[in-house]
């Protein structure tokens, strides 16, 4: 059975030519590039490539990029950054639908003195940046917006954020880890002091990331040890990994506008057929402002995790925002914060697209996903009875 991959927000295919980019710094030129000899300062200039590549991919310099290991790294030494280098600011802010690599964080940073404020999102997602305004206080250490939301996709003004962020004298962070290689990003002109960004996300890779860091910005190490990265994230550079990160970079920005073109249409034919075959269907996120890869969509009266094992068993790959534990159904911080209803959020699956899906993938669950729900809701608990909570099943 083929495998139609859909679940491109968790990780994506390696694209074959980042693939060939890396490989021979896993075979031969296997030198430390930061050793004397002519054999790592070999391997060193492309180190020196790859960063010129991601850098031109977020209009940064060479400088400002540090490589990590991850986008969840990257998140995690920027907030600590700015809380270590302005010790007298004791606050951060952020938003309750930021991925757990910011939001976890804020929470661990609460237990030990740090106040944080969450701020909300509207029933499609979207924040308010009266809200941030209103938050902004004198000790405030950094604020911390994504740039996309890897659950539905919405957009978030960035650019707006980091200058009210500026106006108060505050380092803004964005976690741009669905947004590169789909967003344009433009460091020279957005008031972004710290960037994240993670190979996996965009073809590279897992277990590379990189963190760009604004000229003249307050920095403190995460990781402390040798003097990579000019001392700031120590350890022996995954060269191959970080060639890799390059390439894709590289590769994601130069067809951006194409690709973004026609990873739409994959998603809007998947998001119109199955809405036009399935009653009871409505797409979360905000549809005008969204990521193109990206389609969310709650098919009321059945729980995700029901659709995923029926898709799965079609080789169909997708994902629900739900964790459940603990004998409840929670569905995701994502769409609580939202204020999905109930009978809506959990049967919430996300379908998530890339250059590497065809039209024939589309066809083939807008064909086989609508007799899935039908039977899925002709045993469901929800059916009759939508206001009392179903025991859980899982
Ligand atoms: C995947 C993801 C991360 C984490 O990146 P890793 O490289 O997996 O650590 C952070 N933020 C967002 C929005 C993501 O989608």
């Amino acid at each position: 059975m083929k495998t139609i991959y859909f679940d491109n927000n968790a990780t994506t295919q390696v694209d074959p030519a980042v693939l060939e980019a890396m490989l021979p710094f896993l075979t031969e030129m296997y030198g430390n590039p930061s050793s004397m000899h002519t054999f790592g300062g070999k391997v060193g200039r492309y180190v020196t490539e790859a960063r010129a590549q991601v850098a031109a991919a977020i209009g940064a310099a060479p400088e400002e990029i540090i490589f990590t290991s991850c986008g969840s790294e990257s998140d995690n030494t920027a907030i600590r950054s700015a809380l270590q280098a302005q010790p007298d600011r004791r606050h951060i802010i952020t938003t309750r639908v930021e991925h757990p690599a910011v939001l976890s964080l804020a929470q661990h940073l609460e237990k030990n003195g740090v106040e944080v404020s969450l701020l909300g999102v509207d029933a499609k997602g979207r924040m308010d940046l009266d809200e941030l305004r209103a938050a902004i206080r004198k000790d405030t250490a950094i604020i911390s917006i994504m740039t996309a939301n890897n659950e539905t996709g919405t957009i978030f003004p960035i650019a707006e954020a980091g200058a009210i962020a500026h106006e108060h004298g505050v380092p803004f962070h964005t976690d741009a880890v669905q947004a590169v290689g789909k967003v344009a990003l433009d460091m020279k002109t957005m008031p972004v002091d710290y960037l994240a960004l993670s190979g996996h996300k965009l073809h590279a890779p897992k277990g590379v990331g990189a963190l760009y860091v604004r000229r003249g910005t307050a920095y403190r190490p995460f990781l402390r040890g040798g003097h990579q990265e000019r001392g700031r994230r120590a350890g022996t550079e995954n060269v191959a990994s970080i060639v890799a990160l390059g390439k894709a970079c590289e590769l994601a920005t130069a067809a951006m506008h194409e690709e973004n073109t026609q990873v739409r249409a994959l998603r809007d034919r998947l998001e119109s057929g199955l809405l036009a075959a399935i009653p009871d269907a409505v797409v979360n996120g905000d549809t005008a402002n969204r990521l193109p890869n990206t389609s969310n969509i709650a098919f009321k009266y059945v729980e995700g995790e029901a659709i995923l094992l029926m898709l799965d068993q079609h080789g169909v790959c997708a994902s629900s925002g739900s964790a459940c534990t603990s004998g409840s159904l929670e569905p995701s911080h994502v769409l609580r914060a939202m204020g999905v209803p109930f009978t809506f959020a959990h049967g919430s699956i996300r379908f998530s697209l890339s250059r590497f899906n065809t039209m024939e993938d589309v066809e083939y669950v807008v064909r086989e996903l609508p007799p899935i729900i039908r039977r899925l809701r002709e045993i469901s608990p929800f059916r009759g009875e939508m206001t009392g909570k179903p025991a859980c099943t899982c």
